[in-house]
């Protein structure tokens, strides 16, 4: 057979040639929404990377890009890889400390931002030497004054060239972007995934048991390309052939809605998005039209979620889990045979695990020594991973990630079902260990969610003289309601056995988030040490 090296430019080659029409909609800085497809993105992306070479970029080098999900940056995740560079992808939430790290940690040369993210750039950029030139995504017209230098206004750079040009070509193991994670403790740190890597993944993604993508669906991911490699979302639609629609950075409700209404088949987001899309639907009393599936991951789903999602919407649920580390996907929560054969409540008690594998993900569960745990849906233990597209090491960091056999610890802890179903029961760090025995702070919150007046919820273990750790609850309740705790409480112990139900609950207005919108845990132990909190049996 004929060596056919896996480099990501052979995805948009194939998009351009064989789906070329494919509709790419996108939402620009002004709101306006725009209209191209995988010939355009192709012609511009091969621009992009010919104005790249011409700026002194060599095979190599890294590029910085901090942009919401647009054209622009579509074109960025081929143009880029195309001259032989590594696409940085920056995120914008991130505390301006942490960006300035990792913008000197992986050495970019080159950084291109969105229009809205110059002042992000313009505190920071004394502190980047590294830094050459910074391309503003936006047309000529609408190139505003900044106080950085060497500015470039990225339509000046598609407009000085005709696209003749050939990608830079190289080995299929050559790195092909970074996306940095962050850690509990200590900076980021940088994963660096390669075309083949990218290529494995985005084969494996797209196929039927996973995100099931093809040239009939629209898929409109609202996770940002800058969190966790974007779901691959950028590499599996265009090898699939799928339309995509990219919502730019307004993700209000009302606007992520009008977008799903433009056609869309298939979205992906965290948790949080969809609790304030399905309460914006619920309150203007909206439906889908489209919309056939949602992939849900990043944390845990709330069967409440799941639930609204698939009876009142008749949209389908795909809880998915995944990570940085491992480009992003493990499992997907869709249905075998087995499964299939269940009645709606037994369905939905399987949707609240994360699934199974695809080929090329290997998973195991062990205990404290390391021994493998039984697949019967309760031994709950550390997850390990492997594969073609999981980690080894972090950017620049000698520390070895895998054993002898290749296993990577995920910190988490999880169960599997005798069908291979995967369930996340914590994050090691986060587990709550009452009287030696564990306690899934995720089975308490998406409980307390399951509560009509509960926004959402937290749980954290806290210090008790007798049991070491008891869980607590933390609560944002919905907008104009005042859940009582009894009622609450009513709730979670429907769910958990009576130990596990929390001691007490905190309500608080609003709960911290990480910069990739996930509940921050360390920062609620923080606020409520600051606070002075206190188990109820100590005060
Ligand atoms: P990140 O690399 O930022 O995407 O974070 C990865 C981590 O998010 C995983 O190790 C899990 O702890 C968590 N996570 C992702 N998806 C899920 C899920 N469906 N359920 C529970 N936790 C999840």
């Amino acid at each position: 057979m004929q060596n056919f090296p896996l480099r990501v430019n052979k995805i948009i080659d194939h998009a351009a040639k064989y789906h070329p029409k494919r509709e790419i909609i996108s939402r620009d800085f002004k709101g306006e929404i725009n209209h191209s497809n995988w010939k355009e993105i192709h012609q511009n992306a091969k621009k992009i990377s010919k104005s790249f070479q011409k700026l002194g970029i060599k095979k190599g080098d890294v590029i910085g890009v901090m942009a919401w999900n647009n054209r622009r940056h579509m074109e960025l995740v081929y143009s880029i890889p195309g001259c032989g560079a590594i696409n940085h992808t920056l995120n914008p939430r991130l505390f301006v400390g942490q960006l300035i790290y990792i913008i000197n940690h992986a050495n970019d040369k080159i950084l291109v931002i969105d229009l809205d993210l110059i002042p992000i750039i313009e505190k920071i950029i004394e502190k980047c030497p590294s830094v050459q030139n910074v391309i503003i995504m936006v047309d000529e017209k609408n190139m505003p004054e900044t106080s950085l230098k060497n500015v470039i206004c990225y339509d000046e750079l598609l407009n000085e060239n005709d696209g003749d040009f050939e990608w830079v070509s190289g080995s299929e193991t050559d790195a092909c972007g970074i996306c940095y994670t962050s850690g509990t403790t200590g900076n980021p740190k940088g994963v660096v995934y390669t075309h083949r890597s990218n290529c494995l993944h985005a084969l494996i993604s797209g196929s039927p048991d996973m995100l099931s993508l093809s040239s009939t669906e629209k898929i409109m991911p609202v996770v940002p390309l800058f969190h966790a490699n974007g779901w691959s979302i950028g590499y599996t639609a265009p090898m699939m052939g799928s339309s995509m629609v990219l919502p730019g950075n307004d993700l209000s409700p009302a606007a992520l809605y009008e977008l799903l209404e433009k056609g869309t088949t298939i979205t992906a987001a965290v948790p949080t998005v969809w609790l304030l899309l399905l309460n914006f639907l619920e309150e203007k009393k909206l439906s889908f039209s489209s919309l056939k599936r949602v992939v849900i991951g990043g944390s845990a789903c709330p069967r409440a979620v799941i639930e609204k999602f698939q009876e009142k919407y008749g949209v389908d649920v795909l809880h998915a889990w995944g990570m940085t580390e491992m480009s992003p996907l493990g499992t997907v929560c869709s249905f075998k045979p087995e499964i299939l054969k269940l009645n709606k409540t037994e369905k939905l008690n399987i949707q609240e695990t994360t699934g199974h594998p695809p080929f090329t993900v290997d998973l195991k569960i062990t205990n404290d020594n390391g021994e493998d745990l039984p697949w019967d849906g309760k031994s709950q233990g550390k997850l390990w991973s492997r594969g073609g597209s999981v980690v080894k090491n972090y950017l620049k960091n000698n520390e070895n990630l895998i054993d002898n056999d290749n296993w990577f610890d995920t910190g988490d802890v999880a169960t599997i079902d005798e069908n291979g179903y995967l369930k996340i029961t914590d994050r090691s760090k986060d587990v709550i260990k009452s009287g030696g025995e564990w306690i899934s702070s995720i089975i308490i919150e998406n409980a307390a969610v399951g509560h009509p007046d509960v926004a959402e919820a937290a749980a954290i273990g806290v210090f008790h003289p007798k049991w070491d750790e008891r869980p607590i609850l933390v609560i944002v309740a919905k907008p104009n309601k005042n859940p009582d705790k009894e009622s609450i409480l009513l709730e979670i112990s429907k769910h958990v056995a009576k130990w596990q139900v929390p001691d007490d609950i905190i309500f608080l207005d609003e709960i911290p988030h990480t910069a990739t919108g996930k509940i921050s845990k360390i920062a609620l132990r923080d606020k409520l040490n600051n606070d002075n909190y206190k188990h109820p049996e100590i005060k």
